[in-house]
């Protein structure tokens, strides 16, 4: 399966997407954290990606559709994969359409969060330097303070989900980003669910949609 994870910043699409991962044993590719390791290893593409992400704003359609676009023709990729993160604008999902040619994406999950729950959920994210397994203060909390549950890794607070930051990323979300739940509906493949609940209700809500596809 070809799936794509669309939704505001915050609403939950990595902490999904890990499970869905897991359960259709294909790959996440989230573009935020390509962007990120790229930056922390000082590439050419982490010079460019930095001010953008630093900024809140997007990083250029070109450099994305590249990046994704290559991403996709790995071997890992054969069987199918989660998009998450990208494509953000529609010049990205018409850039994605054109490099899969025949091949089709299967479902866009449309995960869906009001902005003071983005705002609650950003600013206590915390993330495992190592591993990347994500916690939250208050929702999903390490045991241990500061450290992963899962390999002991120091977790870290991401610089762009600061406040200021934050705010920004929204505003981007809902001039650029959201058109594409329109774009997905009029595609007829896009699946809404409520990103309010708890982790594991959001979880039972998409292996709901995802078991009917492996029924057929
Ligand atoms: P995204 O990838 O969409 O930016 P994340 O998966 O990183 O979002 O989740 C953002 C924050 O919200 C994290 O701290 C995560 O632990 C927390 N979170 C994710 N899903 C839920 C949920 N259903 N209820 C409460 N907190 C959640
Ligand atoms: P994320 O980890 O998905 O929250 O992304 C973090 C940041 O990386 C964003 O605020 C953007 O600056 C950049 N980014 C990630 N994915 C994309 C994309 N598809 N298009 C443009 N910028 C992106």
């Amino acid at each position: 399966m070809r799936i794509i994870l669309l939704g505001p910043p915050g609403a939950g699409k990595g902490t999904q997407a890990k499970f869905i991962a897991q359960k259709l044993a294909i790959p996440q590719i989230s573009t935020g954290d390509i962007l990120r390791e790229n930056v922390k290893n000082n590439t050419e593409l982490g010079k460019k990606a930095k001010e953008f992400i630093n900024k809140g704003t997007l990083v250029p359609d070109t450099i994305m559709i590249e990046l994704v676009k290559n991403r996709v023709k790995e071997e890992d990729c054969k069987n199918g994969y989660i998009l998450d993160g990208f494509p953000r604008t529609i010049a990205q999902a018409e850039g994605l359409e054109k490099a899969l040619g025949e091949e089709k994406i299967d479902a866009v999950l449309f995960v869906n969060v009001s902005d003071v729950v983005i705002i609650e959920r950003l600013s206590l994210r915390r993330i495992c330097k190592n591993c990347g397994a994500i916690y939250h203060l208050k929702y999903n909390p390490p045991q241990k303070d500061g450290e992963c549950d899962k390999c002991g890794g120091e977790l870290y607070q991401r610089d762009d989900d600061k406040e200021e930051t934050i705010k920004n990323r929204l505003k981007v979300y809902r001039e650029q980003t959201e058109p594409l739940v329109d774009y997905y509906r009029k595609k007829d493949i896009l699946f809404e669910i409520d990103g309010e609940k708890s982790v594991e209700e959001v979880n039972k809500e998409i292996s709901e949609i995802l078991n009917k596809f492996l029924q057929n």
